[in-house]
């Protein structure tokens, strides 16, 4: 299959796929491992530790395995060279982040250590609750957690921002300067690692169900807020407190906008 087409189809191979399939079960018995280590934990230190590792053991897969895919599959020379990611670009950095419950909380500890990270949460989140991806691009509402063009968290940003990975920067900045997002082309992304992501999100939402716990996911920006602002948040979460809003906004047109949701 060339190239392209397996770009367009997203099409795996039986082996890829079984590697997906046992993601899913190895992020699965992590999370329920760290849930139970969080659950037993005598303190907010402690149970944040065993939420952030959760995180720090799941999301950085998709880096390894995009590393793998790249260095195996017969298509892994060519999508490299397409890949038009580069540091210092940020246009897709104004999309809504939908993430787990865990990476939130995972990304909540972080940001609590800066004030001004902290400020900047407090003060975006009212302006993208609820609003949809499109919208957000049109009013060029950035992640709070951009700083200097670039992220300030980088190191435990959430799945989907290591995932989206664009094939074309004019595409990307089109989005998002256009005010009118929703009339353009779909965006084509690199189809594994976003794969990939989704496979994490699907073993953590199993194994957060399974604790009887909110499972769904969450936008970013509007759950760390939560947590910033009543700090036990994750402690009523833990045992079983409905704590966080579900990600989710009012109208149910969908966006040609690059998504970062699952
Ligand atoms: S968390 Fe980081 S990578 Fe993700 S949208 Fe925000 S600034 Fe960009």
């Amino acid at each position: 299959m060339g190239e392209a087409k397996r770009r367009k189809q997203d099409a795996f191979t039986p082996a890829q796929m079984a590697r997906l399939e046992a993601l899913v079960g190895e992020v699965y018995r992590r999370t329920r491992t760290g849930m139970a280590a969080a659950k037993a934990a005598l303190d907010d230190a402690g149970r944040a530790a065993a939420l952030v590792a959760i995180h720090a053991g799941t999301a950085t897969q998709v880096g390894t395995l995009t590393d793998e895919f790249l260095a195996t599959d017969p298509t892994g020379p060519a999508v490299r060279k397409s890949i038009a990611c580069a540091k210092g670009c940020s246009f897709c950095c104004h999309a809504n982040v939908e993430v787990t419950i865990i990476e939130a909380i995972a990304v909540a500890q972080r940001v609590a250590t800066d004030p001004g990270l902290s400020e900047s949460v407090l003060t975006i989140a009212p302006k993208v609750d609820g609003i949809p991806p499109w919208m957000r691009y049109d009013l060029r509402i950035p992640c709070p957690l951009l700083r200097d063009g670039a992220c300030s968290i980088y190191d435990v940003r959430p799945r989907v921002c290591r995932a989206h990975v664009s094939y074309d920067v004019r595409l990307c900045e089109e989005v998002l300067t256009s005010g009118n997002s929703r009339s353009l082309a779909p965006m084509v992304t690199f189809g594994w690692p976003r794969t990939v992501s989704k496979a994490i999100g699907h073993g953590i939402v199993g194994a957060l169900e399974h604790e009887r716990v909110q499972s769904f996911t969450v936008e970013m920006t509007i759950a760390v807020e939560t947590i910033l602002r009543a700090p036990d948040s994750v402690a009523r979460w833990l045992h079983g407190v409905s704590v966080f809003k579900p990600y989710g906004y009012a109208s149910a047109e969908r966006s040609s906008a690059p998504q970062r949701e699952m």
